[in-house]
């Protein structure tokens, strides 16, 4: 059923439409012009996430939401796809952007199979968001009170087509600041307070990296000093930590919070710290509806169904905690984040009838 030229070529098309986060203008206005062709009441909300809705046909059925993001991780930009042995690659020199646009090519062969074969299909919502690289920026700033579906898929997973992805961590975004006291470095350094060494200090005694089976968290970007010669007044870390068990997260967030007060009360630093929740854990069982309906039409297809638990947060928590619990499935995706990020058509196809399955078995024909 799925036209896998056709459902190639918009992947193609979309690769080749530069959309780095923050850069998403134009790839939102293509989008909005394909789906608007295929007869969807299209709206781009105010900060460019795309939301597109058609009722139901030829059948009936819950609101089902269907999501997918529009932005490619990084600034890459002239992505030049290249297909070598049934695999599409970039050239190496960039990524691919198959996250997450083949989820996007998915939703749009899905919807144009419905339309131009007449199938039943529930009455659907597309979401597909902005920002989403960023931390989920483009899910946060929806209006999820608007959202009318029951339950969703959220196509922005790697991994065999059988692994549905069922929980996320919830996640806590931390920055912090080390002021120390700036001084000439070489004729009165014992006037300053080294802002690097206070930071190198906490960083060097916190917890790191993998903590147990379901809790990370990482040290990302250090930035700070403005000269060789100058003891270095200021200290900028941003970092994360990450857990399926809130209260794991919080004992973490907590204790570096503390490792870094201590390190600047020992050298009479200051220290700033700020910390926001991105997202929030969620867990999904087989008992609920939609892990229900997709477990069922990938087995249908043949696939063996494993539920899984994600390391990372997609828009997927984002709509479970606004009350619309969401599974994800793989796209086919592969390697991402990186220039050797690809794609077999074979699993992207796999992804999309998938997808297309569990739509039409979300209808309810009465
Ligand atoms: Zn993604």
């Amino acid at each position: 059923m799925i036209n896998q030229q056709r459902l190639v070529q918009t992947f193609l098309d979309l690769v080749r439409i530069d959309s780095p986060s923050n850069f998403e203008a134009e790839i939102g206005l293509h989008l909005q012009a394909r789906l608007d062709a295929l007869g969807l009441e299209t709206e781009i909300d105010a900060v460019g996430n795309l939301v597109g809705r058609t009722p139901a046909g030829q059948g009936h059925g819950d609101w089902l939401l269907l999501s997918t993001h529009m932005d490619t991780v990084g600034v890459d930009r002239g992505i030049q796809p290249v297909i070598r042995d049934g695999v599409i690659y970039s050239d190496g020199t960039t990524i691919l952007g198959a996250d997450d646009k083949s989820g996007v090519a998915a939703v749009l062969e899905v919807l144009t199979v419905l339309q131009e074969q007449g199938l039943s299909h529930p009455p659907l919502e597309i979401v597909i968001t902005v920002g989403e690289e960023l931390g989920l920026y483009g899910a946060r700033q929806l209006d999820t009170s608007r959202l009318r579906s029951r339950y969703g898929i959220v196509l922005d997973a790697g991994g065999p087509t059988g692994n549905l992805v069922v929980s996320a961590p919830s996640q806590d975004n931390i920055r912090l600041t080390v002021h120390g006291v700036s001084a000439h470095a070489g004729a009165e350094p014992e006037k300053g307070i080294n802002a690097i060494r206070v930071a190198a200090e906490a960083i060097a005694a916190m917890p790191l990296g993998r903590i147990d089976a379901e809790t990370t968290c990482n040290v990302g970007i250090i930035e700070g000093g403005t000269a060789r010669n100058i003891v270095p007044d200021r200290v900028k870390i941003i970092g994360e930590a990450r857990s399926r068990d809130n209260a794991k997260l919080e004992a973490l967030t907590a204790t570096i919070l503390q490792t870094f007060q201590d390190a600047t009360e020992r050298h009479g630093a200051r220290l700033e710290a700020n910390v926001a929740r991105t997202y929030t854990t969620y867990r999904l069982t087989e008992e609920d509806p939609i892990v229900q309906l997709v477990a069922n039409a990938a087995r249908s297809l043949g696939h063996e169904v494993h539920l899984r638990a994600g390391g990372g947060g997609t828009d997927g928590n984002i709509y479970t905690a606004a009350g619309v619990p969401c599974v994800v499935i793989s796209t086919g995706m592969a390697d991402v984040h990186t220039p050797n990020e690809h794609i077999a058509i074979a699993d992207m196809v796999a992804g999309t009838e998938l997808l297309l399955a569990a739509v039409r078995s979300a209808t309810r024909n009465s």
